[in-house]
């Protein structure tokens, strides 16, 4: 059985690792229903888009290895805790059955050895799916250095798997990280996106890690930029299938290291990079296009405003002619809108009602596009760039509202720019 400061030890050390966010909130139960505790249970997005409850815990947090950003790395002085694979899956049941969560996200420190930890971990899997006969989502993380056939075993048993490249380059890992190494990271990626696991090029088989792999990044401990980051990401996306690239605002825990920054990496940073990332994945463009020529995204605007804003040649687009490639370029035109355009003009001549209706968010996409030739803009480059900026300082306070200019906040919700 669990005891309660075990399993606070292992939620509380799982907390760092976003490969699924955590809920954030602390309110506590004062009498009313329910308890949004600050760790162990995180939300995280399944395939058709369905929001879903995950108990986000670490099989241990005693680690051999000694990562100079970690919190549980081995010269740092807290609490240990090791569960076993029938403690986990009992707790995963009971949880499951109060109905608190609806899968489980399963990471842990190195105990003893690669192998030891994966094979614990590949025990829990298979213990929760063949002998719980537990079909809710499992997200497990994969150990570098591990046997293959472990790896490959515990695929059967998992929706998705991620090995964490976690420093952008092989410098920043050997400086900060020196038990680990690059290739030991990369082969089981390029192992779990062999050719034998999909059905088509983009679909997998069900038998074997439905949802993919991910991986995540820190950002901030040392001093790749934003560039390097992104080709990194680029290279990860076409070359192991990658589902997503999660990026880690790095968070200071080591205050006696040197090598370390003293301060946390602006949580601005990490937005941008996410915006980025859509643009990568989605919107056809390239790393090298929307980086600053200092190697950084700019962090006044979002990236593809800023990229808008720096080939100023290329605009207004006509509405109605424009390239689907160079529509999904406009600022304020997402993915959605531009495919809706691209139907509908096929009927009839668009005007600037269509495009409301269409939930084109005009106030950025105004000073891009003409529509039937009318310009609704402002040409002055100076005061499009300053209401860009008061343009996107409102969306970030109104991104989770229901109400009010809903279009913005569903398109930041699916990530559209
Ligand atoms: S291997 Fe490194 S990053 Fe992972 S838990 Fe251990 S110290 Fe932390």
């Amino acid at each position: 059985m669990f005891s309660e400061e075990k399993l606070s030890i292992l939620v509380n050390s799982a907390k760092f690792d976003v490969s699924c966010s955590s809920s954030g909130s602390n309110r506590k139960n004062s009498g009313g229903i329910g308890n949004a505790h600050y760790s162990g249970i995180c939300h995280s997005f399944t395939q058709d888009g369905r929001c879903i409850s995950l108990l986000k815990i670490l099989l241990s947090n005693d680690c051999v290895y000694d990562c100079a950003y970690c919190v549980n790395r081995r010269s740092n002085g807290i609490k240990r805790a090791t569960a076993t694979p029938d403690e986990i899956c009992s707790l995963v049941i009971g949880f499951y059955k109060r109905n608190y969560i609806e899968g489980l996200f399963l990471s842990s420190a190195i105990v003893k050895s690669p192998n030891w930890t994966m094979e614990q971990l590949y025990l829990t899997v298979k213990k929760l799916r063949v002998e719980y006969k537990f079909n809710g989502y499992i997200h497990v993380k994969g150990i570098p250095s591990a046997d293959k056939t472990l790896i490959e075993e515990t695929g059967k048993y998992a929706d998705r798997m991620s090995f964490n490249i976690e420093l952008p380059s092989e410098r920043s890992l050997k400086l900060l990280a020196p038990q680990k190494n690059k290739t030991a990271i990369i082969e089981p990626m390029k192992m779990l996106s062999a050719d034998k696991y999909f059905i088509t090029p983009e679909r997998r088989r069900s038998d074997f890690l439905p949802a993919g792999q991910t991986t995540q990044m820190i950002i901030g401990a040392s001093p790749e930029s934003d560039s390097h980051i992104l080709k990194l990401s680029e290279y990860m996306y076409s070359n192991y299938k990658m589902k997503r690239v999660y990026y880690s605002s790095y968070i200071p825990t080591n205050f006696e290291n040197t090598l370390l920054p003293v301060t946390a990496a602006p949580k601005i940073r990490e937005h941008r990079l996410y915006q980025a990332d859509w643009l990568l994945r989605f919107y056809g463009f390239t790393a090298d296009e929307i980086t600053e020529d200092n190697g950084n995204l700019n962090l006044e605007y979002d990236p593809k405003c800023a990229w808008a804003l720096k080939h100023l040649e290329l605009f207004p687009v006509e509405i109605n002619s424009a390239p689907y490639e160079m529509l999904v370029r406009v600022p304020g035109i997402g993915i959605r809108c531009a495919s809706r355009i691209r139907e509908a003009r096929k009927f009839c001549k668009l005007d600037f009602t269509d495009l409301i209706r269409m939930r084109v968010v005009l106030k950025r996409a105004k000073h891009f596009i003409t529509c039937g030739g009318r310009f609704m803009g402002i040409e002055s480059e100076k005061k499009v760039k300053n209401l860009l900026i008061c343009a996107e300082s409102v969306d970030s306070a109104e991104q989770l509202s229901m109400f009010g200019e809903t279009e913005a906040a569903v398109s930041a919700l699916f990530g559209e720019l």
